[in-house]
């Protein structure tokens, strides 16, 4: 991402007038003394640094002269190593070192170092950094290297740490967790928090699904900090909110602990920059890297492996329970819409959901009748994935026990094995288990050989997939603690299921969440966060389609937890909780809920679904019906945008907001008669995306969600868009695909009046593709 290059220094090759600018900011900014400062700078940027300390003074962007470290601390120490022994875990930062020295070997390299450290364990520790900017753009990558650390425990890196002064105006962070989430003034935010530190932090590979993260004022310069490791270690990347008000960002590194080695170097630098724009900015700096790396080239969507039955898949059906609740259903949607309709299938298994894992099989309603409505639905077009978690075991099943797992649970730092709660109905814990012992892989892979090969699945959907658990069980034969072992060992699971099943070519390993380190092992990543309010209520974050915007060409995403029904009761859980009338109608005023969550789905680029669908909701919910199945006829005449296209900027135009009612209501959110919260919540009523086809065509998505029409009114020029000059403009939309108008010079300007609940697309057919069709 970054260029090592020559620097140019900022007076030379500069107008006079920009010059004369730039050095009154300079002047102007800075209060320290200019004599203890060691600085790099291209055109772009300049950052200071302590040449006593080697602390940050200042990251300045001379674009505008804005600055974002907080100049008033030239002490903050831009890095923090935490040693671990028996007495607990020490803090080392640069005032504990006694000598600190620099050099700039070239012009735009900065080489920092910290040494004589005045902790006893840390006496032949060296610390180093180096700082590199390129010649011409914003961005400066920084790396650390730990000499004589031999003999002592590294349990944690910080670094770099850049304290973030907060501009005038609104700010946003936006986070590519998972799918992606941003939120509005998160000091804000932070502020309320009762817990000390007031900090978010978020690890690597896991629910980090790139290692990125943008924070930044609207028409103003931001912060944006990335890693470049394409090697996918465990990290974390964090931002703390300090007593005066300011945001330090982090970036933790795990090491691998007890190598024997004298030396801790990661392979990886960390990006610093700054940028002007939004999130979406943020992630087209990101695609740039992020789409030339391994897992982009190696993405099982990029290279053709998908089975073509899920490249083809309209609708995705979520249902639980017996073949009759989740087949049948699923051959009658097919039926009323007429596309490939596919099946996301949870409660198959012999287990009790959530504490009986992995005693899948055999399936609850039994061998023979699993079987059989396997091969109808089969016999209908219909292929079926089903759940099997691929990390948890429970630790009050027979087999645990049977099978000694415990032993090749994952263990914390205490050698603890992990356990979590997941089933608040029985309080059942499960234990995670490590994936890189050969004995989880060899029985996971073994399940889904028996649900693929025998139980007639076509594929797996293998939860809690794209997270990443530390272990520290030394027993295990892999490092302990940090390191990227948890995913090099998930790449042989894959690679060992696949092995084992007869169809390869028509099996669809599906994982939750969704993270670039998973591309080249999954077919299919579940991004739910689109229906994010019903499972976790409204809160200060936002859904984005951050990854979406990275990785669409790259990955396809699917799912949505958006209901017309309450979510139905596990029969193997305890009789007292469940619920008194199974499958209860939800109140119609959350109907728009279950709209809106579509629509961000359709506009944004994922596989289309719906979760509890039964045929009475045909008729007794025939406008909801009606708009997830227009949805999905418009997306299939849309493919080489909304399975297929890049990610692009939608042209300005102002969309209404509109309050109405927000249902949560997970599946264990019924417990002790608890009934579904309600919210009110106030969010656009159109949703848009834009697309551009490998032929260079634009698909721009629009889907209402209003009672009312809309007029869309809005230009653009071809250029911003690299397309010729001149086209035409269509319409796709439920009664097919229609001219619109035409553009020339460069100029294009849609007038368009969509319907109540209208999902559309527009299409912009260049003339040289136009002559061609
Ligand atoms: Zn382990």
């Amino acid at each position: 991402m970054i260029l090592q290059t020559r620097i140019t220094k900022i007076y030379r090759g500069m107008p006079i007038t920009i010059s004369l600018i730039v050095i009154f900011l300079l002047l102007n900014q800075c209060s320290c003394d200019h004599k203890n400062l060691i600085s790099v700078e291209n055109p772009k940027i300049k950052l200071d640094l302590s040449s006593r300390t080697g602390a940050l003074i200042d990251f300045i962007d001379l674009e505008d002269s804005s600055a974002f470290q907080d100049r008033n601390s030239p002490s903050f120490s831009p890095w923090e190593i935490e040693i671990a022994d028996s007495s607990g875990i020490q803090t080392l930062e640069i005032k504990d070192a006694a000598r600190f020295r620099h050099w700039k070997p070239n012009d735009t390299t900065l080489i920092l170092e910290w040494d004589r450290f005045r902790n006893k364990k840390a006496r032949k520790l060296s610390v180093k950094s180096y700082i590199v900017i390129g010649t011409n753009n914003s961005m400066s990558s920084w790396r650390i290297s730990l000499n004589g650390t031999g003999g002592i425990i590294v349990n944690k890196v910080a670094f770099p740490r850049i304290k973030v002064s907060r501009a005038e105006g609104d700010e946003y962070l936006a986070v590519p967790e998972w799918m992606g989430q941003i939120i509005k003034n998160p000091r804000d935010y932070l502020s309320s928090f009762k817990a000390n530190p007031k900090k978010f932090e978020w690890s690597y590979p896991g629910p980090l699904s790139m290692q990125c993260v943008a924070l930044y004022t609207p028409g103003k310069r931001g912060l944006y900090a990335a890693c470049n490791d394409t090697m996918a270690f465990r990290k974390n990347l964090a931002f703390t909110l300090d007593t005066s008000g300011y945001l330090i960002y982090q970036l933790n590194n795990f090491p691998e602990l007890e190598t024997g080695s004298d030396i801790y170097e990661p392979s990886y630098s960390a990006i610093i920059g700054s940028f002007k724009g939004d999130w979406l900015t943020a992630a087209e700096i990101y695609r740039e890297w992020g789409t030339k790396q391994k897992w982009s080239r190696e993405s099982r969507f990029a290279k053709g492996q998908i089975p073509e039955w899920l490249e083809k898949t309209a609708l995705w059906i979520w249902n639980r329970g017996r073949s009759s609740n989740v087949l049948v259903p699923a051959a009658e949607l097919q039926k009323r819409i007429d596309l490939p309709v596919s099946v996301f299938w949870h409660w198959w298994h012999g287990c009790s959901y959530d504490d009986g894992f992995p005693e899948y099989i055999p399936p609850r309603e039994g061998k023979k009748s699993f079987i059989s409505a396997m091969e109808s639905a089969h016999g209908k077009g219909i292929n079926a994935i089903v759940y099997m978690n691929q990390a948890l075991w429970g630790t009050t099943t027979e087999s645990w026990k049977k099978e000694g797992a415990e032993r090749f649970a994952a263990k914390d730092s205490k050698g603890k094995t992990l356990t979590h709660v997941f089933n608040i109905f029985t309080g059942k814990p499960t234990a995670y288990m490590c994936m890189a012992t050969q004995f989880w892989k060899d029985k996971y892979s073994n399940l889904c050989d028996s649900a693929v090969n025998i139980y007639k699945a076509n594929g797996v959907y293998m939860d809690m997939a794209c997270l990443n658990t530390m272990c520290f069980d030394k027993s295990h034969g892999h490092p302990v603690g940090g390191g990227n072992y948890h995913i090099r060992n998930f790449s042989m699971m894959t690679d060992l299921i696949r092995s084992k099943i007869k169809d390869k070519e028509n099996l669809v390993l599906a994982g939750e969440g969704a993270g670039e380190v998973w591309l080249p092992y999954l077919d299919l990543f579940l991004t739910l966060a689109v229906s994010k309010e019903r499972y976790a209520g409204p809160d200060a974050w936002e859904t984005i389609p951050f990854f979406q915007a990275v990785y669409h060409q790259y990955s396809i995403t699917y799912g949505n937890y958006s209901s017309l029904l309450v979510p139905p009761y596990d029969e193997l859980w305890p009789k007292e909780f469940a619920p008194e009338v199974p499958l209860k109608m939800l109140d119609k005023k959350f109907n728009r809920q279950f709209l809106m969550e579509q629509a961000r789905s359709f506009a944004w680029g994922l596989q289309p679904a719906i979760s509890n669908y039964r045929d009475f909701l045909a008729s007794e919910r025939n406008e909801e019906i009606e708009y997830i199945l227009n949805l999905a006829k418009v997306r299939n005449m849309g493919l080489q945008y909304l399975l297929k296209g890049k990610f692009m900027r939608t042209p300005e135009f102002e969309i209404p907001v509109q309050e109405f009612d927000i249902s949560r209501l997970s599946i264990y959110a019924g417990k002790m008669g608890e009934s579904v919260t309600s919210f009110k919540g106030t969010y656009p009523i159109i949703y848009t995306g834009t697309w551009k086809s490998d032929n260079k065509n634009l698909g721009i998505t629009l889907a209402s969600i209003s009672d009312d029409p809309f007029k869309i009114s809005f230009t653009c020029t071809a250029a911003e868009y690299e397309l010729p000059a001149a086209g035409n403009i269509y319409v796709i939309n439920s009664s097919g695909r229609k001219y619109l108008s035409s553009y020339s010079d460069n100029k294009i300007s849609v007038e368009f009046t969509l319907k109540p609940r209208e999902i559309c697309i527009i299409e912009i057919i260049p003339e040289t593709q136009y002559k061609q069709m």
